[in-house]
């Protein structure tokens, strides 16, 4: 049974250790059972699956995931956790923790060697500071993946759910939505958490589409594109794109692809949809 995920077992490890949190690794450890319920129950973990975590801290959602798969690789950053995280989880044969930065992590390798290169499942309560390099490395790598289920701040997930229209939509939404269905969990308050973050937190579940959403020819020099706009968002599109530094498209070659898709050239890059970003950008390929 596990242990930990309450305010007491939290307090009474990390003085059995004299841990100091470090808080360059955004250290906010979970002591809510029901939160934690959720991010495994969300996660559709089974008796079957690999599960990698990214950051286990004092290993208490660590513990939770043990439980449910079969088997759990941790990666840890912090090496003052290791020695705890021996601690926490002497009880699970099926758990390897890995004391490295997930950036540095060859996880391609380690699905091939733990999972038979099958898709596998993700799991974290990320460090803030990297979510976005996190999932979208995870995103844009070999790596074989069929879902990621993270907390993150609350805005951040708001910006990776919303769609055009939304003060929150930009680059990212767009980025998640072309390799994920995201999916808001739960809202989880700073009381969760000790010590309590200055932000709410969210858990969202990000599932890899099977088959991209929509078809373009170069999706880099799409996500340029989606960048340019969303840099300059006050801004119409054909100025956007002709600023960018990245790309400086001449105006007329801009509005000539908007007539195209029966667009008016004052149109900004903030009411763009994915579908429509990917047929400007073969347009402006051509
Ligand atoms: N999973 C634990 C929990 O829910 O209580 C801890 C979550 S805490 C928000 C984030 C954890 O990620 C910390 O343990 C931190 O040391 C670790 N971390 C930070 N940066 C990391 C990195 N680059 N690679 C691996 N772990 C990292």
């Amino acid at each position: 049974m596990a242990t930990l995920g309450n305010p007491q077992e939290t307090i009474a490890v990390l003085q059995k250790y004299g841990f100091n949190f470090q808080k360059k690794f955004g250290q906010n450890f979970l002591i809510d059972t029901h939160v934690l319920d959720k991010i495994i129950a969300a996660a559709e973990i089974g008796p079957d699956d690999f599960v990698l975590e990214i950051g286990p801290g004092i290993g208490t959602m660590t513990q939770y995931l043990a439980e449910a798969a079969r088997e759990v690789t941790a990666v840890e950053i912090d090496k003052n956790l290791i020695p705890i995280l021996a601690d926490t989880l002497s009880a699970y044969s099926n758990v390897t923790v890995i004391n490295d930065d997930i950036l540095k992590v060859d996880i391609a390798a380690l699905a091939r060697e733990k999972n038979g290169g099958k898709p596998i499942k993700v799991v974290a309560n990320l460090p803030y500071y990297i979510t976005t390099p996190i999932i979208m490395g995870l995103f844009e790598s070999d790596v074989p993946l069929e879902s990621i289920t993270v907390m993150v701040q609350k805005e951040v997930a708001d910006r990776m759910q919303t769609g055009p229209g939304s003060k929150d939509y930009g680059a990212l939404s767009l980025a998640v939505q072309y390799y994920a269905e995201p999916y808001i969990v739960a809202n989880v308050p700073p009381n969760c958490f000790m010590p309590r973050p200055a932000v709410g937190s969210a858990v969202i579940r990000l599932t890899r589409h099977e088959k991209k959403p929509v078809e373009v020819k170069d999706a880099k020099f799409m996500f340029k594109l989606i960048r340019a706009s969303f840099n300059q968002r006050r801004k119409t599109l054909q100025n956007g794109l002709h600023n960018s530094s990245e790309l400086q498209i001449p105006k007329e070659k801009v509005v000539k692809a908007l007539e195209a898709m029966g667009l008016p050239a004052s149109i900004r890059g903030e009411k763009f949809d994915l579908e429509q970003f990917a047929r400007l950008a073969d347009l402006l390929m051509e």
